[in-house]
């Protein structure tokens, strides 16, 4: 039996998306493959991301790296070739699952190992991946992942940061969440997401308030509440440079 699961409910989101004759809208398919399946169905099932699944925009796949094993422990991992602590992942389930994606859901546009020595997930990267269409993600585990999946599986290793994590479970979902700001209509505003940090030209986003306009003692800038767009307007690109060169000076340099 196969635990494959369709996150928060793709036939239903497939019943709304499109009848016969309505207009496919420009989605994203992403496959993802873990060892821990219920680590990204819970996340992938709230907020954004899930309401993006229920209109078509994400079509998105969970597989269970176990599912793809031959044997009957299901064995996913092993000891490492020359010794050493831990285990790690063995090539051969995640070959196969990444087999059975190209049948079942065509050749993706990348299969991307999450490792930490992978490319610094950035808003550029996120926004070369959205323009993929199909994405693969898989997620290590233990010591790793057998470095043959790395050089003939996964097209591209990405890292989320410079630190380590216990496996690839939170990386996909984050490397899911920013790429998925970036297809049309998942954020409800598009405005919202082209002002957000990082994409309104590679600026910091600018302070926000909200009521009340006074709180204990503290005051909303007077500019905000004057009703004068161009000033508001103004303050605001001031803010966000203001606050790039003294919180992240490195980007105006790039
Ligand atoms: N021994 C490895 C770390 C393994 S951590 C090393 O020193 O490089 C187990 C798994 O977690 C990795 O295979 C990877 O899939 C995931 N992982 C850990 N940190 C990550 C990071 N910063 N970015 C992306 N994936 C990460």
């Amino acid at each position: 039996m196969s635990h494959e699961t369709d996150a928060s409910g793709e036939a239903q989101a497939r019943a709304r998306a499109g009848g016969p004759g309505e207009a496919k809208p420009p989605g994203l398919k992403i496959d993802i493959v873990t060892i821990f399946p219920k680590m990204v169905e819970g996340p992938l099932a709230e907020g954004i991301v899930a309401r993006a699944v229920v209109k078509g925009l994400l079509d998105i796949r969970v597989h269970d790296l176990r599912d793809f094993t031959t044997d009957r422990h299901r064995v996913v991992d092993d000891v490492p070739f020359g010794g050493g602590p831990g285990m790690v992942l063995k090539p051969d389930p995640l070959f196969a699952a990444v087999d059975r994606i190209r049948e079942e859901r065509g050749a993706p546009g990348a299969v991307i190992l999450t490792s930490p020595d992978g490319e610094r997930l950035t808003h550029a990267v996120a926004m070369r991946l959205r323009a993929l269409d199909h994405l693969v993600i898989l997620c290590g585990r233990y010591e790793g992942v057998d470095e043959r999946v790395r050089e003939h599986l996964a097209t591209e290793a990405i890292s989320i940061g410079d630190y380590v994590v216990s496996g690839g479970e939170l990386p996909a979902l984050v490397i899911v969440d920013a790429v998925a700001r970036l297809v049309p209509g998942v954020v409800g505003d598009a405005a919202s997401v082209a002002g957000d940090t990082f994409a309104r030209d590679g600026l910091l986003d600018f302070p926000q308030y909200t009521r009340p306009a006074e709180f204990r003692g503290m005051s909303v800038p007077p500019v905000l509440l004057s009703g004068h767009h161009a000033e508001i307007e103004q303050w605001r690109r001031e803010q966000a440079l203001a606050r790039t060169r003294r919180y992240r000076p490195d980007l105006l340099n790039e």
